[in-house]
């Protein structure tokens, strides 16, 4: 038996004005989607929780069937595990911003002129050598890059560099856990002990101290790299900075396969997606063409989802344009988006035994940010209990017989369909 699991990121929404309070998914021309609802069970879940509003990492932890409170401390983790990154479970992980500061030290470009060729620059960095930790850098795509540490008392419970705006310094990396007057608050004492808070503050002070030297370095390396020189000289913003954020620490994932006894592949775009597939012991598959923006090639990734059938149970296919249209309150690109997503359906009906269609969250073209509103959920496939549902979309599927789950009761209720659960009990 054979799953596809397609899941089209921000794709639910609420109702919008504009649209005769319909939502893009219900005006949207979704025969194939329709078809499934047919033929299957709908409903509509929380990824995470009733009223949680859920980023792309801990959705897509959550609808892995990962608690995403147990294993999600910050996205750096899956970012570098998306950048491919071989990682180990305790590593420190963060995302890294190449910036522009001027002689002051003042960030004049958060994104240095929207740098693309950074590779020599990486590998230049990739040389600093600190004492107290193994240092990791790669750079991903234009500007961006991951940072990771690797060593024996490090901790991700250190603030960001990054001052998140031009015209100020970037910040000194400090630990999060001392407080104003360096006492020991009353709260940790509940939350494992005097001794073990005080242990992480002290990994924490190391950690910001290892970040803030290594951002030193950096920044002599970088200032004077043939690179940056000549960027200055044909008017270009020097990638002459690194600005640190959003640091987590890799968790220990139990393999996908060892959870669920099938083999699971992953066919994203989205690095942030790609990282919490490899984290969790999938196969990751590259696909090029497939940008993970509006214009995405849909086909492309619809060929690669079939090929990774060969040896697969169960393929998760994740677009990513409908969250981006979303975020820029872009209704057109949406519905566009859902539509084309349709298309691709019809390829995969005679190859998938069962076929469920979701999304990981809402993003709601009104507000242009996520929602806890819940999404809506198709299984289609032998054996399933089919339902009244004549139409996939967000209210439709709240008349489905799926009811009202959360999202880490999708794949076991999935996994049950294709014959490969076991029994609790005699
Ligand atoms: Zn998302
Ligand atoms: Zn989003």
């Amino acid at each position: 038996m054979k799953t596809l699991l397609i899941i089209c990121d921000g794709m639910a929404d609420r109702p919008i004005p504009a649209l005769g309070y319909k939502t893009p998914l219900e005006i949207a021309d979704t025969p194939n989607m329709d078809w499934l609802a047919k033929r299957g069970i709908s409903g509509i879940m929380d990824t995470i929780a009733p009223g949680t509003t859920p980023g792309s990492d801990t959705a897509h932890l959550a609808l892995l069937g990962y608690d995403p409170y147990q294993t999600y401390t910050g996205r750096g983790p899956f970012e570098a595990a998306g950048a491919g990154i071989d990682l180990k479970p305790g590593d420190i992980a963060f995302r890294v911003n190449y910036a522009t500061v001027d002689k002051n030290l003042v960030v004049t470009d958060r994104r240095a002129g929207r740098i693309q060729e950074t590779k020599a620059l990486a590998e230049a960095i990739q040389n600093i050598k600190l004492k107290g930790a193994e240092f990791i850098f790669r750079s991903t795509v234009g500007h961006r890059a991951t940072l990771v540490l690797r060593g024996k008392g490090l901790s991700h419970e250190v603030s960001d560099s990054d001052p998140h705006e031009e015209g100020k310094k970037p910040l000194k990396v400090v630990p999060l856990l001392q407080s104003e007057e360096g006492a020991v608050p009353a709260y940790p004492i509940i939350a494992g002990g005097v001794r073990k808070y005080v242990m992480r503050r002290r990994w924490a002070a190391k950690t910001a101290k290892l970040l803030n030297e290594f951002s030193q370095r950096a920044y002599e390396v970088l200032k004077k790299h043939p690179v940056n020189i000549e960027r200055a000289k044909n008017g270009l913003p020097p990638a002459n900075y690194l600005l640190i954020r959003g640091g987590g620490v890799v968790p220990h994932l139990v393999p996908f396969y060892q959870r669920f006894r099938i083999k699971g592949a992953c066919v994203a775009a989205a690095a942030l997606v790609k990282g919490v597939c490899k984290l969790a012991g999938m196969t990751v598959v590259d696909v090029p063409g497939a940008t993970g923006g509006v214009n995405t090639d849909l086909n492309a990734k619809a060929k690669a989802a079939l090929q990774q059938l060969q040896d697969h149970d169960l393929v998760l296919l994740h677009v990513k344009g409908s969250d981006e249209a979303s975020h820029d309150g872009n209704i057109k690109a949406k519905i566009e988006i859902i539509e084309r997503v349709d298309s691709i359906i019809n390829q995969f009906i005679d190859s998938f035994d069962f076929i469920a269609v979701t999304a990981d969250h809402t993003t709601s073209i009104s507000v242009k940010n996520h929602t806890a509103d819940p999404v809506p959920v198709v299984i289609s496939g032998p054996g399933v209990r089919t339902d009244d549902v004549r139409t996939f979309s967000e209210r439709a599927a709240a008349k489905g017989g799926l009811g009202r789950i959360r999202g880490k009761y999708l794949l076991p209720i999935i996994i049950d369909l294709m014959g490969k659960s076991s029994k609790f009990g005699a």
